[in-house]
Order: C-alpha cells, then structure tokens, then sequence
C-alpha cells in the first residue's frame, strides 16, 4: 500500500537526522500494510535503517564456563533469528548447553502468516509496533532482554524490553529514539524454558502467550503476553515462606 504522506524516503540510522513528522523504516510490513506508522500518526519522511550493516546476530563470551550473551540487531530479520535455532554450535558452544533458544521456533510461529513475513519483518520493528501479539515482544520479555536505544542526543540508553512496551501500539521511545539492538543474558539462555501458546482460531493471532523460565530448582519466572496489554512478569516459587510474585515494574 502506498503511504501517501510521505515525501521523502532516506538510507538513515542516525537518530541526530531525525525531525518531527519522520518514521523509521525496517522491513516495512507494518508500515506498508496500514498505509501508515500506527505508532505515531501519518510520517512525511521514511528513515530507512535497512542499510545500517549492522551484524545480525553476535555472540558475546563470558569467562569460566558461562553460557555466551547474544545481541540480536533491531534490523536482524524473523528469518535470520529462526536459523540460529538450529546452528550446532551457536556462540561457540554446544547447542545443548543453550536451551532457551529452544523458544525461538515456536515464537516465530507465532506470527499469523508467519513464514510469508519472516524474509522481511525486524525483530526491532516488531517491538516498536508493541501489538500485544507480536511474539519478538514475548521471546525478549522472556529472555529478560535489554533494549539499546541510540537518541537524538547522540547518547544511548538502555532498557528492559518488558517495560518499554506501554500497550498497543505505545513504547516508551520518545520522538527520534531508534532501537540499536536487543542483549539477551547468557544465563537465561541456559536455564530450562518453556513455551505455552492459545488462540482463538486454528491459524489466528495470540490470544495468550506464555513463556516460563526455571530460574532455580524451586522458582519459575513466568511472562504473559498478548492476552494483557504489555509483557506482565511473574516470579514464581515453591519456596516455603514465599508469597507473591513480582509485577513488570512500571512508573
Ligand atoms: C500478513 C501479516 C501478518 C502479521 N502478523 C503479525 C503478528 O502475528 N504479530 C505481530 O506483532 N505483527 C504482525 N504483523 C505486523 C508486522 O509484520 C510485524 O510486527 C513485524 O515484525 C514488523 O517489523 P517491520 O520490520 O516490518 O516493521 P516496520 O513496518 O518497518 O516498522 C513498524 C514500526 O516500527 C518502527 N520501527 C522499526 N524499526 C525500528 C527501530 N529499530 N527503532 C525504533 N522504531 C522502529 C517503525 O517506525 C514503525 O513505527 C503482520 C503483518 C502482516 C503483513
């Protein structure tokens, strides 16, 4: 679909270029499909951050014996992130050892028409659109990823992806914040997860996602997404004493 308020389409991904009435651009699929950004309101100019180069996925080590930490670009396609699940020796180690990244499949299944868009969608675009079925907002959430966000400013801040998404279609990015790339802990990756999905029709969005993390022999960190507004994050525990769970802090 045409978006006919735009003007003016640029190769960009310096957030110092940016100017009121501007829209990044990544893969389109939201932008393209609604004839406009629902986020912020019809754009005049398209930023396109496709061209950035930057590396898709990149392995970081750690020392005596952790598990690697992965930083997932914004610009790094469904298709690239679904690969990785089947890579033998991801970051370097045996694919064994990493058991989170068995969520990746089903969270790329996720995606109504799935397969049709994971050539072009972002990881990044799906957390700026922040739709309550976007599966990249459950599998960071549940991942206890960090946003990296280049500003205007020309600093970079940081943030829990589970408390940047507000509700549908609102983040927490003010005017001209780009998200850079996400940090996934290498503990979480480690640890034993799990993966429960309901919709309400065979092939339809969400209705309920939830993803569940062993964080210790007796304790579970479970989050709830597309049946709630943003990424709501529980930790559970067998422990005798323990009484409640922690809500997804939000200011
Ligand atoms: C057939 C079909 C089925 C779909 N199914 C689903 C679904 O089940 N769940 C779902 O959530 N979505 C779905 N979508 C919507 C969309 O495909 C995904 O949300 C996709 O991941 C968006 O990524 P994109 O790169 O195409 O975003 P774009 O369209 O390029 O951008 C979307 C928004 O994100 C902003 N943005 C993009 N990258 C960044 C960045 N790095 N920093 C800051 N802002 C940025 C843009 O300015 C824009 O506001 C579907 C779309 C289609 C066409």
């Amino acid at each position: 679909m045409d978006v006919t308020s735009v003007d003016d389409v640029l190769m960009c991904a310096d957030p110092q270029q940016w100017r009121p009435g501007d829209s990044w651009l990544a893969g389109g699929t939201v932008l393209f499909s609604y004839g406009t950004d629902i986020t912020r309101g019809a754009p005049t100019r398209l930023l396109d951050i496709t061209g950035a180069g930057w590396t898709p996925l990149t392995w970081h080590p750690r020392p005596s014996g952790r598990a690697p930490s992965l930083e997932i670009a914004a610009t790094c396609r469904i298709a690239e992130l679904r690969a990785l699940a089947d890579e033998p020796f991801p970051g370097g180690v045996p694919r064994a050892t990493l058991p989170g990244l068995d969520l990746i499949p089903p969270a790329c299944d996720s995606f109504v028409a799935s397969w049709k868009i994971w050539n072009v969608s972002t990881v990044g675009g799906n957390v700026a659109t922040a739709l309550p079925a976007g599966p990249m907002i459950s599998l960071l959430s549940g991942w206890d990823a960090t946003a990296v966000i280049f500003r205007p400013d020309g600093t970079e801040r940081r943030t829990p992806v589970a408390e940047l998404i507000v509700g549908p279609a609102r983040t927490r990015l003010a005017d001209g914040e780009l998200i850079r790339s996400f940090l996934v802990p290498g503990d979480a990756l480690a640890q034993t997860p799990a993966f429960r999905r309901i919709s309400l029709t065979e092939r339809g969005r969400s209705a309920a996602l939830l993803i569940g993390r062993r964080t210790s022999a007796t304790s579970l960190r479970l989050t709830v997404t597309a049946s709630a507004f943003h990424p709501i994050v529980l930790d559970l525990s067998a422990d005798p004493g323990w009484r409640r769970g922690r809500r997804t802090r939000r200011s």
